[in-house]
C-alpha cells in the first residue's frame, strides 16, 4: 500500500541504475520490466542475476550502510518504485531489535562471501573502514542484547524515569496534554532509550510490571503536569504495548490505578498501535471497549507507518489520531507525504476523531499543518521530553 505513494523511476534498455561502490540511499521494486545484476571478476564483468516484475533489489546497501555490492542496469524500458532510506529506516525502528541483530549478521556473511571473493579474484584487500563500521555495527547489537540482563533489578532500584513532552493546539501553541515516555538511567550505561530495552520486555512477562508502574506513575505526576496545560479538556497520554493489550487483567489493572490515584479517567489517554488491531482483533476490540467504557480515551499511534487503512480501523472505539514524523518531517519538501497527511486528518475529522501529528521540528512544518486543520502537534519545536522537574 505504502508503495503506490512513491513516485517511480524509468530507465531505457542498458541503462545503468547504480555502480558497484556507490552509496545506497535506495532499494528498488521492479513494477514492470528487467533488469541485470552484475559483479566484476577478473578484469571482466559477470552477469549474475536477472531479475524481473514485482523482484526487489538494492536492498542491501539500504539496510546497513554500505556500499553497493554490485553493478545494475536495465535489460530493456524498466520502471522501478524506489523504497527510500528513510521510510525503510522508520519500519526498522519499530521491528524487533532481535531480528534486526540477525538481519544484520546475515547482511555481514553475505558481505564477507562476496567481498572476499571479488577481492581474491582481483588480488585486493577489503577496505579497513568497511570492517570497522561492521564491527560498530555488530558491537551495538549485542549490547542491547546485553541489556536485557540488567532490567528487572533496574525496577526495583528505581533506574526508571518517566520523560514528559508537551502536546500543543496548533491553533495557539497553548499545551493540552503531556505524553508519558519512558527513560532508563543505567548506572554504567547512562540514558537508555526506549526502544533499545522495551522490546526485550515485551518478550517476557516483564512488560506487564513495567507497564503498570508508567502508569501508576504517570497518574501520580498527572497533578504537577496538569498545571502546565491551557486547554479545556487536558489529557496526559500513556503507551500501550502490543504484549499489555493482549493481557486479559489489563483492564481491571488501569481501573483500579486510575481508582487509586483518584484521577480523571477522561483524562487519561492510551496510545495503542494498529499492530494489536491486526494481530488479534477481536480480543483487542474487546480490551479496547473495556477500556472505554472506565472512561479513558484511545489513541492510535505511529498511524501511517503501519498497513492498514483508516477505514479498516473504524470498528474501534478510537478517538485521536497520531500521524506518524516519517510522513509529518518532509510535509514541506515531499508532495505524496503532504497529500498523505491532508487525507489523514480529514478522513480522520469525518469520523469523528482529532488528530495530532507527530514529530514537528519547525514552525514551516507547523504552519502547513495548522492550515490542514491538524488539531494538536507534538514534536522538537513545542518542545523535546523532559523530566517532571523541568517547568514548562
Ligand atoms: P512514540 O510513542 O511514537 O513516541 C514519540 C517518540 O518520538 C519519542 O521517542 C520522542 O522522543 C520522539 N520525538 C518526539 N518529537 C520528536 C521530533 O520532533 N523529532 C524527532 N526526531 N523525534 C521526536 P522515545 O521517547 O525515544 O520513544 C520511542 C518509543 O518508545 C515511543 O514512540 C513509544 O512507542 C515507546 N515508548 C516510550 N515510552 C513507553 C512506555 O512507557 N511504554 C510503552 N509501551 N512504550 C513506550
Ligand atoms: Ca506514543
Ligand atoms: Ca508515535
Amino acid at each position: 500500500m505504502l508503495f503506490d505513494e512513491f513516485d517511480r523511476e524509468v530507465f531505457s534498455a542498458g541503462q545503468e541504475i547504480f555502480t558497484y561502490g556507490d552509496l545506497g540511499d535506495c532499494a528498488y521494486l521492479i513494477e514492470d520490466g528487467a533488469v541485470e545484476v552484475i559483479i566484476a571478476k577478473l578484469g571482466g564483468e559477470h552477469r549474475i542475476k536477472m531479475m524481473g516484475k514485482g523482484e526487489l533489489f538494492g536492498e542491501v546497501a539500504l539496510i546497513d550502510y554500505q556500499t553497493r555490492t554490485a553493478t545494475v542496469r536495465a535489460l530493456q524500458r524498466t520502471v522501478l518504485v524506489p523504497i527510500p532510506r528513510k521510510l525503510m529506516e522508520g519500519l526498522l525502528e519499530k521491528s524487533d531489535p532481535v531480528l534486526r541483530h540477525l538481519l544484520l549478521v546475515i547482511l555481514e556473511r553475505f558481505r564477507n562471501r562476496n567481498e572476499e571473493s571479488a577481492a581474491q579474484a582481483q588480488n585486493l584487500m577489503v577496505p579497513p573502514e568497511q570492517s570497522a563500521r561492521r564491527k560498530v555495527l555488530q558491537g551495538e547489537a549485542t549490547q542491547k542484547l546485553s541489556l536485557a540482563h540488567g532490567m528487572k533489578r533496574a525496577l526495583a532500584r528505581e533506574e526508571f524515569e518517566l520523560y514528559y513532552q508537551p502536546i500543543c493546539q496548533l491553533s495557539d501553541g497553548h499545551i493540552a496534554g503531556f505524553e508519558a515516555l519512558i527513560r532508563w538511567h543505567h548506572p554504567k550505561d547512562g540514558l537508555i532509550p526506549p526502544n533499545d530495552f522495551l522490546w526485550v520486555a515485551e518478550q517476557t512477562d516483564f512488560i506487564h510490571e513495567i507497564g503498570l508502574w508508567t502508569l501508576e506513575r504517570a497518574c501520580r505526576d498527572w497533578k504537577t503536569l496538569k498545571k502546565f496545560t491551557h486547554y479545556a479538556k487536558p489529557f496526559f497520554s500513556v503507551n500501550l504495548s502490543v504484549a499489555q493489550l493482549n493481557q486479559v487483567n489489563l483492564v481491571d489493572d488501569v481501573g483500579t490505578i486510575i481508582a487509586a490515584q483518584q484521577v480523571n479517567p477522561e483524562e487519561l489517554k492510551l496510545e495503542l498501535t494498529e499492530t494489536v488491531m491486526v494481530v488479534h482483533p477481536d480480543q483487542a476490540l474487546t480490551t479496547m471497549r473495556g477500556l472505554v467504557a472506565l472512561g479513558c480515551g484511545l489513541a492510535l499511534d505511529d498511524y501511517g507507518a503501519g498497513h492498514s487503512g483508516l477505514t479498516n480501523l473504524q470498528r474501534y472505539p478510537i478517538g485521536t489520531l497520531k500521524i506518524d514524523r516519517i510522513f509529518v518531517d518532509p510535509i514541506l519538501d515531499s508532495l505524496q507525504s503532504l497529500e498523505i497527511v491532508r487525507s489523514s486528518v480529514s478522513l480522520a475529522h469525518s469520523l469523528g476523531m482529532n488528530v495530532v501529528a507527530e514529530g514537528i521540528e519547525t514552525d514551516g512544518v507547523r504552519a502547513k499543518l495548522l492550515d490542514m486543520k491538524c488539531d494538536f502537534g507534538q514534536g522538537w519545536f513545542f518542545g523535546r521530553p523532559a523530566p517532571l522537574q523541568r517547568t514548562w
